[in-house]
């Protein structure tokens, strides 16, 4: 046993030192303590443990390879294909090459997040701004000291549905090359996050961000239960769209889509629209309330147009299509939104319920999980006619 100072190497620790050409570095480190007799006790029993740990993580790593073959190999997942090699269902237009293939196990489509394809960017466009969306609340929640009460909820169900979109749709877009029930079930749980976003975008712009004489008028008074009703249908709309209707898609199919998610942003951005009519937009929550219209306006024209795809087939199938510049201006309208949003709860907070009352409050906020409750069901019905479709065309 090599003694030195109050601390003391174990002959163990010296072999896999050794092992790994440590052992003349040791010595140095010997000498060198015992010529400053005042720090020796300290440092002795501190590098005595740093190298304790790292003779403890040498033997380990000796071990790694028979754990890593001890592991289950990671499904591989197979490279893209053309257009014309995938079902019809799974084609987009103008869009020539970059597909995955259909068929492979779920763990490959996983891991496809790390592989070139033509979904890449619609997957991690809306993935990292989850992140972002969490991490801007989790700061803002603990810098003004939240705790969880009535005026906080529409915040926090805000919140929650942007996560919900978000999530939702990056699953959709990763895990969608499955199998075409996949492919349905998950565009379907895709369209549950629109509506649930929807809904919750609408009890956050009413308890945070509307104006008294906006919510004096018919507007104002039915904005609620129409937001929400407004919201199922996007949903149901969406899906019912998706179910309905096989390539080449007809115009009936943009308008069950646009319609009820036009008419369901037009009722829910109202007293935003209201706010920036008659206020000055030198505020900057104003402002930030401006960028997220301009923003989902953007993002709604890249979404009905197949720009710039169109204009030059084949040369955007991996960046630059039209969904991804939807997504990306969709992820940048939930952040200004999510900002503005913040900087009027900090104003409102305080007066809340005196102006709204408490029960009027938590009745509107019950209403939430209903509206998420009623669209997984639609979904839920799609799904299931999908999957007798799929039997009867297999039988
Ligand atoms: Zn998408």
């Amino acid at each position: 046993m090599a003694v030195c100072g109050s601390g003391s190497i174990k002959v163990t620790d010296l072999v896999v030192l050794r092992s790994v050409g440590r052992t003349r570095s040791l010595h140095t480190w010997s000498a060198t303590a015992a010529l400053r007799p005042a720090f020796r006790g300290t440092m002795s029993s501190t590098v005595l443990r740093w190298f304790s740990t790292l003779s403890l993580s040498v033997n380990q790593l000796g071990r790694l390879p028979w754990l890593l073959d001890s592991l289950p190999s990671l499904p591989a997942p197979q490279g893209t294909v053309e257009a014309s090699e995938v079902p019809s269902l799974f084609r987009e237009p103008y869009i020539l090459s970059g597909y995955r293939p259909v068929g492979q196990d779920w763990g490959c489509y996983f891991l496809s997040l790390f592989q070139r394809h033509n979904e890449l960017l619609n997957v991690w466009t809306h993935l990292l701004t989850v992140p972002l969306v969490l991490l801007r609340s989790w700061a803002f929640a603990g810098a003004q000291g939240l705790t969880l009460g009535p005026t906080c909820l529409p915040l926090l169900f805000y919140v929650l549905s942007a996560l919900t979109y978000l999530s939702f749709s990056t699953a959709a877009h990763l895990l969608q090359s499955h199998s075409e029930l996949a492919h349905y079930s998950l565009f379907f749980l895709d369209y549950v996050g629109v509506g649930v976003y929807q809904y919750g975008c609408a009890l956050a712009h009413y308890f945070y961000g509307s104006e008294v004489e906006w919510r004096e008028t018919v507007v104002g008074a039915l904005y609620l239960p129409g937001a929400a009703l407004f919201a199922w249908l996007s949903c149901a709309g969406c899906c019912f769209a998706k179910l309905r209707y096989r390539r080449p898609y007809p115009l009936w199919r943009k308008v069950c889509q646009l319609v009820p998610t036009g008419l369901a942003y037009m009722l829910v951005i109202s007293p935003v629209a209201h706010r920036l009519a008659i206020g000055s937009w030198n505020e900057p929550t104003l402002t930030l309330h401006a960028l997220q219209v301009v923003f989902f306006l953007l993002a709604a024209v890249f979404f009905s147009c197949p720009l710039p795809e169109r204009l030059f087939p084949g040369c955007c199938d991996i960046v630059g299509h039209a969904h991804q510049v939807f997504h990306i201006l969709l992820s940048l309208c939930t952040l200004c939104q999510q900002e503005a949003l913040l900087k009027d709860f900090l104003v409102q907070q305080h007066t809340m319920l005196q102006v709204h009352g408490e029960v009027q409050l938590l009745l509107a906020c019950a209403s939430f999980p209903v509206l998420v409750f009623c669209c997984a069901v639609t979904a839920g019905a799609m799904r299931s006619s999908m999957q007798r479709q799929l039997r009867l065309k297999q039988e």
